[in-house]
């Protein structure tokens, strides 16, 4: 069997680099040792600049079956302050409900979509898969954090990556608020996402691995209170997440997409919108047959996604700092509601640019 881009994974970012190739005319086949609809340890709020992306390769996503979102508020025990978002919409939406519609999208693309099937042999030229080979132009690691493909290519980080861990469980409750809510404990922080009418995910992220949500909600009391009642429709379930990259995301005919090549740690939310807007930019690349291209593109996604990211683990790090971020944010919300749209909803079309927002917001909490 012949394709023009294997793709490696079958989650979110090898999905949608399948349809955004296929778009451009490509050939693309995609394998995953996994069956859909693959489920994954997720916050599962998709930001603005997720949903805008996902338009791009014609899927659409509204409140029949996601749960529009209007902005974040960031708050700790003593301090709270909210953003709206300007304008696009973000939505909550089960992890299962977004690879079935990427899934949909990629079958109805023509992509060959080769399900539970693991990968025997490697090279940069071709693939074994249980009794047959498939000879490739390029090749896509989309394969996740542990990625094989990015080890194979060499292209593993020297560096050591900030590492923790993620949990997530739904509950039978109707959301109670418009805006996703990011709530910093004493040694943990929680996340509340809206994904249907009456459920929300509960998400935690901290440290310390024995940890759970049941044991981490006597740090937040008013989700405790809220949550008085409500039954756990889905078991709990954790994942590492981590701030890292790749050494780079190219090599010969070789990329890395979505946590293969770069993760940003689950509490920024981004994931999934940098996995789609870098599906969108490598497709770009490999219709040009200019990988190069795509390594330019990739840095310039997630520069500011990261510096964001580092931002708010600087906030775990001291309880002092985060209340003077929060009481900022709360005294100053055009400067929060600028950081959280250029986090959220892409760079700032006014004059003052992504960057010097940011720094803006740096020179003013390091004061
Ligand atoms: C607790 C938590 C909460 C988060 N919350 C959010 C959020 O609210 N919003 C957001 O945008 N992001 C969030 N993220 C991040 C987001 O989940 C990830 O960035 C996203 O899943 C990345 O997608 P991916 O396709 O790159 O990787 P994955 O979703 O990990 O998919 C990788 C795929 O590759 C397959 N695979 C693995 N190994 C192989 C192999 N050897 N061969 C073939 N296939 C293979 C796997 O089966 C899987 O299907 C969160 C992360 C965590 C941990």
């Amino acid at each position: 069997m012949q394709t023009d881009v294997l793709v490696v994974g079958g989650g979110p970012a090898g999905l949608a680099t399948s349809i955004a190739a296929s778009l451009k005319g490509l050939r693309v086949t995609v394998i995953d040792p996994r069956k859909p609809p693959i489920d994954k340890p997720c916050g599962e709020g998709l930001l603005p600049e997720a949903a805008s992306a996902l338009r791009t390769l014609g899927i659409e996503i509204d409140s029949r079956i996601a749960v529009p979102f209007s902005g974040i508020r960031f708050s700790d025990e003593s301090s709270s302050a909210t953003a709206r978002f300007s304008g696009r919409k973000a939505f909550g939406l089960r992890r299962t409900v977004l690879h079935h519609l990427l899934v949909e999208r990629a079958t109805q693309l023509g992509v060959s979509l080769l399900w539970g099937a693991p990968i025997l042999n490697l090279d940069s030229h071709s693939v074994r898969v249980g009794d047959n080979s498939i000879s490739f132009r390029s090749l896509v690691g989309a394969d996740g954090l542990h990625s094989r493909v990015r080890k194979f290519a060499g292209l593993d980080s020297s560096r050591r990556p900030h590492s923790r861990f993620g949990f997530r469980r739904h509950y039978t409750i109707a959301p109670w608020s418009d805006v996703v809510e990011v709530r910093w404990g004493a040694k943990s922080q929680m996340i509340v996402t809206p994904t249907s009418a009456s459920e929300i995910c509960i998400s935690l992220f901290t440290s310390n691995p024995r940890v759970r949500i049941g044991g981490a909600l006597g740090q937040f009391p008013d989700v405790a209170e809220r949550l008085r009642g409500a039954q756990p429709v889905s078991t709990e379930a954790g994942a590492v997440t981590t701030l890292g990259r790749a050494r780079s995301v190219v090599r010969e005919n070789i990329a890395l997409v979505g946590d293969a090549g770069c993760t940003v740690d689950g509490i920024a939310g981004q994931g999934l919108s940098l996995a789609f807007q870098q599906a969108i930019a490598l497709a770009e690349a490999l219709g040009r047959d200019d990988l190069a291209q795509y390594e330019f593109a990739h840095r310039r996604i997630t520069r500011t996604p990261i510096r964001m990211t580092r931002l708010l683990l600087g906030m775990n790090a001291s309880a002092a700092l985060r209340r003077k971020v929060l009481r900022l944010f709360d005294s100053r919300p055009a400067l929060f509601s600028k950081m959280i749209s250029i986090h959220a909803d892409g760079p700032a079309p006014d004059a003052l640019g992504a960057g010097a927002i940011l720094n803006l917001g740096w020179r003013v909490l390091w004061a």
